[in-house]
């Protein structure tokens, strides 16, 4: 009895110990570098491991708190912050993968990216660098960033799956045909019902899904009313009004053309409050407005206030954040690789091209 008791105490006792004292060593792992133009850095040389927290090494490192650090390094400042603040020992597991800093963006070289089973390291594009403690990771495909325009043009039996009819899901004016994609049908319906809780109300959605045909009825309509009027050059008026088939977004079931009861008239939406309480808010529900006003050179497309594209979270509030169109997305993409978001919710995404990733 007497022997099993003790055994019972030692047992405990060394729970205690394993959980009170860390296992891992007190510094930060020595694999974790930087280059910064041309000469590495040991973040080591920076930061420790001390009493269960992090702390500034020298004069060089400023603790700005627990778990966020800046760093000066040959006149360049930069931060460090280590996202699992619940677990800072998370740092030691960050790969040596071996990045650049340019233009106060980190470059993470990919070549030695391959070689370990632990990413991630990045910077976003006010200097701030974000340490996560996370395995490789495998980016979402989005399904909702695709860009149709003149240059990229859909094909013509080119269908979207899940389509779903807008009668009764949404609160708004909708004919029985409407359709959408179920997840922009959805967001819709809930965008809808926080703008009428803000008072905006009588929404009237004008077009929704247009399949291949639909769109070269529309084409055909406009093509044969403006060749009376212009007979010389109603192809190039036509053009400024409706996208050749294939060439429409509609075609896609990510995009509406939203209006309002009282406004007949598409140019006129711009003057509405739906319209501003959707420039201001639709970014929340993962709608963008695709052909902004300050944007036609970009997008090719004239101002359409009320043509709204389901991106999806978290491009749709990256885009209005930056005040990108969805080309100028794409062409900062290309060039920077990635970017590391942290959205309204506070959640953190790693952005590729059209993938992206929640981090946690
Ligand atoms: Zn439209």
């Amino acid at each position: 009895m007497r022997r099993l008791f003790f055994k019972i105490l030692l047992f405990y006792l060394l729970l205690f110990i394993l959980i009170k004292i860390p296992v891992f060593a007190n510094e930060v792992s020595k694999k974790f570098i930087v280059k910064v133009n041309n000469k590495i850095i040991d973040v080591n040389n920076y930061i420790v491991y001390k009493d269960g927290r992090f702390v500034a090494k020298n004069t060089s490192t400023k603790a700005i708190s627990n778990n966020k650090f800046l760093i000066n390094f040959d006149g360049i400042n930069f931060y460090i912050e280590l996202i699992n603040d619940k677990e800072p020992f998370a740092i030691l597991s960050v790969s040596n993968a071996i990045c650049e800093i340019k233009h106060n963006q980190l470059i993470i070289n990919k070549s030695s990216l391959n070689k370990t089973d632990y990413f991630y390291l990045n910077i976003s594009l006010k200097n701030k660098i974000i340490i996560i403690n996370s395995k490789k990771i495998i980016l979402d495909n989005s399904q909702y960033m695709k860009i149709v325009n003149k240059n990229n043009p859909l094909a013509s039996n080119f269908i979207p799956k899940d389509l779903v009819y807008l009668k009764g899901k949404i609160n708004a004016e909708v004919t029985n045909s409407m359709r959408l994609k179920r997840n922009a049908a959805m967001q819709l319906g809930s965008m809808i019902k926080e703008a009428n809780r803000n008072g905006v109300r009588d929404f009237v959605i004008r077009s929704a899904y247009r399949s291949y045909n639909d769109q070269t009825n529309i084409y055909t309509s406009y093509l044969n009313r403006f060749k009376k009027i212009y007979p010389n050059d109603y192809r190039i008026i036509t053009a400024k009004y409706v996208q050749k088939p294939g060439m429409s977004e509609h075609q896609t079931g990510l995009a509406i053309d939203i209006s309002s009861k009282s406004r007949n008239n598409y140019s006129s939406f711009e003057q509405t409050n739906h319209y501003k309480w959707l420039k201001q808010n639709s970014w929340k529900y993962g709608f963008i407005i695709r052909y902004p006003k300050d944007k036609t050179k970009i997008t090719g497309i004239s101002f359409e206030p009320w043509h709204l594209r389901y991106v999806g979270e978290p491009f749709a509030e990256l885009l209005y954040r930056n005040n990108w169109a969805l080309e100028e997305f794409t062409n900062h993409i290309s060039k920077e690789k990635f970017i590391v978001f942290k959205s309204y919710q506070g959640i953190y995404y790693l952005i590729t091209d059209n993938k992206y990733k929640l981090l946690k």
